[in-house]
């Protein structure tokens, strides 16, 4: 016997949303210079803001700030008080938790448990850890008297909005670099959103300032001349780009870029167990994830088994209302990521691969993509290669170790991987035979603000997280 789910919506009350939002320079919202966007929701297509496109002369205005701020105070203040307004902002972030939360499911489509239980907790962790640095960095390991580098631009894409801030603000504060950041066109609202809580925590103006746009504020931000570091998370191409821009500067750069991460499934593996990791590696936060576990790779002797409960698994995730309580997979961010998901899959189906999705009813209006499954596929194909960025796993299979290994690391990416095994020997010897910058063991998607995390290739330079975490913002 089947029971239905009774709706349980978490109310969107406790956020307030303006009807437009200007820029946040020098500690207060201004109007820019540009045109304005509008930012939706991508579960509903319902508009919610009016956001300003931040033009040259905008950026231009927000990089003065921060490199007054960064002269004047900031770099002259001691760790120790550095590190008590990084303090007082995880507090506030703890505090507010549920109106980030909101916030984020409702700008970005992901479900509310997760920006509830991983995104949030995670950002106030990101900051309580740094904010502990502030007044150590010299028992870091990086010379004795570690120095700032000044005014960093930052980029940042529109997966983990705000963790993704966090990630970048934090450690450049902790080693009392001021910044400027532009978060994706598709979700600025919680980063406009931090803005309040850098006015609510009194930080010093022109310390933290947010730049809204798209692609072309991204571009004046990373090619201005008095950015001292560029700090960028995104697309393999869009790196590259980056990286030509900076060429021949003074700027330090840390790229954070696409993966295909392999999660490797062997026959002695704990099979419910791995089914979950499976699932949590390829359909949390709709696959839009870098480090998703995209390629599923399972011992022969055992892919059918873990193949047959798999599908079971899948059956009864749930695919609705990224503010349901019990969704487990909310909306595609945007037309234009379900479109490039289409199209990968539709490819993959005419070269050959099987394609497989549990029975769904998807709504009728937004952005949305069942969980879907491809078997019969093979290293030549492309939705083995390239970076889907939905919920959409390849299955290979493999014999022997040592398959494995060279199937996983045949890609041009290197961010993550997972093993999936009984003996603690085989772990090691496959972590170290592994090209990832991180590998999880028994387990996937694992984020803790202690352990560093990048990647090898094309997955970009620099480690982001950790005492690694600090060795890009100080010279
Ligand atoms: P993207 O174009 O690389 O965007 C990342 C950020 O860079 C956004 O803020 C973007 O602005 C900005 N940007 C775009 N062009 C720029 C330029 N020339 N100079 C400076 N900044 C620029 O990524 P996307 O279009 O959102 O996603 C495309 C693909 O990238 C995805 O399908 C996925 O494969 C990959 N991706 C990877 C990650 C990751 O975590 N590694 C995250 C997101 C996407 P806009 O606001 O206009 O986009
Ligand atoms: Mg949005």
């Amino acid at each position: 016997m089947k029971f239905e789910y009774a709706p349980a919506p978490e109310s969107r009350a406790i956020v307030d949303i303006k009807p437009s939002y200007g820029l946040f320079v020098n500690g207060e919202f201004v109007d820019g210079h540009g045109k304005s966007f509008k930012t939706i929701s991508p579960s509903t297509e319902e508009v919610l803001a009016e956001i300003a496109e931040a033009d040259e002369a905008d950026v231009d205005a927000a990089v003065k700030a921060a490199r007054r701020a960064y002269a004047r105070v900031w770099s002259k203040m001691s760790g120790a008080e550095r590190g008590k307004y990084l303090f007082r902002i995880a507090r506030i972030i703890q505090e507010r938790s549920r109106e980030f939360a909101v916030l984020e499911s409702i700008d970005n489509g992901k479900p509310i448990k997760e920006s509830r239980d991983v995104d949030v907790p995670l950002v106030a962790a990101h900051f309580f850890y740094y904010a502990g640095w502030a007044d150590k960095l010299s028992y870091a390991g990086l010379g004795s008297d570690p120095q700032p580098l000044g005014v960093a631009g930052q980029v940042i894409p529109w997966n983990f909005p705000l963790l993704m801030l966090a990630w970048k603000i934090a450690p450049a504060l902790a080693c009392g670099n001021t910044v400027v950041l532009k978060p994706a066109e598709t979700t600025p609202l919680t980063a406009l959103l931090f803005a309040e809580v850098c006015q609510q925590a009194d930080l010093p103006p022109g310390v933290v300032n947010i730049v809204t746009g798209a692609g072309e504020t991204g571009r004046a931000l990373v090619s201005h001349p008095d950015v001292d570091k560029v700090a960028f998370t995104g697309s393999t191409e869009v790196g590259r780009a980056i990286a030509k821009a900076v060429a021949g500067t003074e700027k330090k750069v840390t790229l954070e870029l696409g993966g295909k991460a392999a999660n490797i499934v062997f026959d002695d593996a704990p099979v419910d167990q791995a089914v979950e990791g499976i699932v949590n590696g390829i359909f949390f936060n709709q696959g839009h994830v870098c480090c998703a576990g995209s390629r599923l790779l399972v011992q022969e002797s055992v892919a059918e088994e873990v193949l047959d409960r798999l599908k079971r698994r899948m059956k009864t995730l749930r695919v609705g209302d990224p503010l349901d309580k019990n969704t487990d997979i909310g909306a595609i961010n945007s037309g234009e990521q379900l479109a490039k998901i289409r199209a990968l899959s539709e490819i993959a189906e005419s070269e050959g691969a099987e394609r497989w999705s549990p029975p769904c009813e998807l709504p009728s209006n937004g952005f949305w993509f069942a969980p879907t499954i491809f078997t019969g596929v093979s290293q030549a194909h492309r939705i083995a290669r390239e970076e889907v960025f939905g919920p959409v796993l390849s299955v290979l299979t493999f014999r022997t170790p040592k398959e494995a290994v060279e199937k996983a690391n045949n890609t041009p990416f290197g961010l993550s991987a997972g093993v999936w095994t009984d003996k603690g020997s085989r772990i090691l010897w496959m972590a170290s035979q592994l090209r990832a910058g991180v590998v999880w063991s028994n387990t996937f998607n694992r984020f803790d603000p202690a352990s560093p995390f990048g990647g090898y290739k094309e997955s970009g330079y620099g480690r982001e997280g950790g005492r690694h975490g600090l060795e890009g913002y100080v010279r």
